[in-house]
């Protein structure tokens, strides 16, 4: 099973998806979480990124796909994987198909969170991530828009796509979640 959790900055992607890997027993891949991680390791890659991401503008595709490539052969996501926040460009939706096909599998489903606009500023500042002021939210949202939305636009050619109310409580969030997925509520 390889779902795509999609949906803007804000709309609590984040946090469904790690409700459904966790609740569900599936690999959660987190391409934000593994950019943070080897920035705070000071790692190569780290180095690489650290500005970009500080900035709220995307990583080059090629390395974000290595990291995905790299991931996906552990032995957690033998048996799937929830991707989160990525892919975030049509490139890094198209690698990803590539390389799912490479071992005969693809996508089952496309997961989109929606919430009002307004709401998702106010959520972002409340999270009080290191790229959470308001200025590189700004960014965010607007490279959200050029670049990640029309990654949707991508994914309803395959028929494939949920769309989910996200302006709501977790849990009830996660119950629309797993009913969009065709999943028992567990
Ligand atoms: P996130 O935790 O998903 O909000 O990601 C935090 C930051 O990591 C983003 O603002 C980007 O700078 C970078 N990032 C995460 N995922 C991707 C991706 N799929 N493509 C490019 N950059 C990414």
């Amino acid at each position: 099973m390889y779902i795509v959790f999609f949906g803007a900055p804000g709309v609590g992607k984040g946090t469904q998806a790690q409700l459904v890997a966790s609740r569900n027993t599936i690999g959660h891949l987190s391409t934000g979480d593994e950019f943070r991680r080897n920035i705070r390791e000071g790692t190569g890659l780290g180095k690489q990124v650290q500005n970009i991401v500080e900035s709220g503008a995307l990583v080059p595709d090629e390395l974000t796909t290595a990291i995905v490539r790299d991931a996906l052969a552990q032995e957690k996501f033998a048996n799937g994987c929830i991707f989160d926040g990525f892919p975030r460009t049509i490139q890094q939706a198209k690698d990803l198909d590539a390389i799912l096909a490479e071992s005969g599998s693809a996508i089952t489903c496309i997961v989109n969170i929606e919430v009002p606009e307004s709401e998702i500023v106010s959520r972002l500042l409340l999270r009080g991530r290191a790229d959470d002021n308001e200025e590189v939210i700004r960014k965010r949202l607007a490279v959200y828009h050029d670049e990640t939305a029309p990654v949707i636009d991508y994914y309803y050619a395959t028929s494939k796509v949920v769309t989910v109310n996200g302006n709501s409580t977790m849990e009830e969030v996660y119950d629309s979640v797993m009913a969009a997925l065709g999943l028992n509520v567990a």
